[in-house]
């Protein structure tokens, strides 16, 4: 395998890769490790490493599966082409990027994305505090995170009470949605194992959120992945009035689950079981068709209302996968707001033919009305790009 990147996570990683790998190749852009010497030498007695310093990818090629790639010697410009028809993989350890873009606009960033902070870990703006990997600091670990964290939290304690001091406003804190005595009195007797209590809590908060009644059309066989479904959603059911289920048996569409908004097929599914990574995102696809749902910008909801044809939006995403919701998020959030709009999620490990029609080497993948295939997390922006691509 190769391992792309020269600072800390390449070097642990390739150390650990050893384990699995018959051999490892580094290919670091600089002529040395950035990370310090204790991490970086580990690598070099390591003899199943080799390390090929002023390294760069120029390309990998492969149709379902890595098959070519090729790097370059950044002084010399000496191009190699490494194959093996057999597969291979590569691992790219090479920096990262600060998720800050929700907060682009307040002006708080340098120009890497990354949170200016005072050393109490307060903004430019008043009551604006950030804490850990998003600030600007030399040491990107947990200790430090939690350490800002410790201090944001105790300097915002003393902002709101110098601030309620000043206006006379006491902080209000929304109760979660109590359940109707009736279900209340029917949950307890039921196994409600599915849920944490943090997982409870989150649930609640939705739900006393949304505006309008649902209706989740849950189409099921005789199988094992049905009847999970079925009682995943029976559980959810009873935490709220506002979800109704309606069993529908149906050998050919089953697993799958529909959000039905006033009578009216909302255009967001999901085929499996929306569990793991995905309970969230599917939480928030109830949240975003009941309403208000999330807030969209201006011009993505100009975007969005200017799709005047049927579009289908199909999500291959894994139930492990870190990266999917943010991109199932965002594609069911565009299919809540248009009627043109239809997005169905559908949880890879059960659906191995969609992995073999598109090609799916890794997940997130979108496929834009059965043709236009794309790979990785994207926003609203990004989707909307892509559609129109
Ligand atoms: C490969 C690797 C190995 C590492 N090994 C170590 C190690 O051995 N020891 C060590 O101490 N540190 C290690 N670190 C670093 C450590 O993981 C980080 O420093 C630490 O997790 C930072 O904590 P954080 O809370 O700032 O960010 P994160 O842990 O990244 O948490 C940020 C959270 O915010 C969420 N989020 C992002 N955008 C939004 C949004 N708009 N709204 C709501 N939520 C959002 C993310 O999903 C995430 O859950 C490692 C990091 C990597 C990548």
């Amino acid at each position: 395998v190769f391992v792309v990147g020269g600072g800390f996570a390449a070097a642990e990683e390739s150390v650990f890769l050893t384990k699995y790998a018959t051999h490892v190749t580094i290919l670091m852009r600089k002529s040395e490790f950035s990370c310090a010497k204790a991490v970086a030498q580990p690598v070099y007695e390591n003899e199943k490493i080799t390390v090929l310093p002023n390294t760069e990818v120029v390309k990998v090629e492969g149709r379902d599966f890595l098959e070519k790639l090729t790097y370059k010697n950044n002084q010399n410009g000496k191009e190699t082409t490494f194959k093996d028809t057999h597969g291979f993989g590569v691992f790219v350890f090479a920096g990262y990027e600060p998720a800050t873009s929700f907060v682009k606009e307040l002006n708080i960033t340098d120009e890497r994305g990354y949170i200016v902070t005072d050393r109490t870990q307060k903004t430019s703006i008043d009551g604006i505090y950030a804490a850990g990997d998003v600030c600007i600091k030399p040491l990107r670990q947990v200790v430090t995170a939690v350490g800002d964290a410790g201090l944001a939290a105790t300097e915002l304690e003393k902002y709101v009470a110098a601030m309620e001091k000043k206006t006379g406003i006491k902080p209000t804190f929304s109760q979660p949605e109590k359940p109707s005595p009736a279900k209340e009195e029917q949950a307890k007797k039921q196994d409600s194992s599915l849920f944490t209590s943090d997982m409870l809590s989150q649930l609640h908060t939705v739900f006393s959120k949304m505006e309008a009644p649902l209706v989740l059309k849950v189409y099921t066989k005789n199988d094992a992945l049905s009847n999970e479904l079925l009682s995943y959603l029976l559980e959810l059911s009873r935490l709220t009035d506002k979800i109704t289920l309606e069993e529908i048996k149906d050998e050919q569409r089953a697993p799958l689950v529909e959000i039905y908004k006033n009578g009216e097929y909302s255009g967001l599914a999901f085929h499996g079981v929306p569990g793991g990574h995905e309970f969230t995102s599917f939480i928030l696809g109830l949240y975003n068709v009941s309403g208000p749902g999330q807030s969209v910008s201006e011009d993505v909801l100009t975007r969005i209302e200017n799709i005047k044809t049927q579009t289908s939006l199909q999500i291959l995403v894994s139930l492990s996968c870190t990266m999917c919701p943010d991109l199932v998020v965002a594609a069911q959030r565009i299919a809540s707001l248009s009627p043109y709009v239809c997005t169905e999620i559908y949880d890879i490990n059960h659906f191995p033919d969609l992995k073999d029609k598109y090609h799916v080497m890794s997940v997130p993948c979108m496929v834009v009305n059965e043709d236009k295939v794309s790979f990785g997390k994207k926003n609203m922006k990004e989707i909307l790009d892509f559609i129109h691509k």
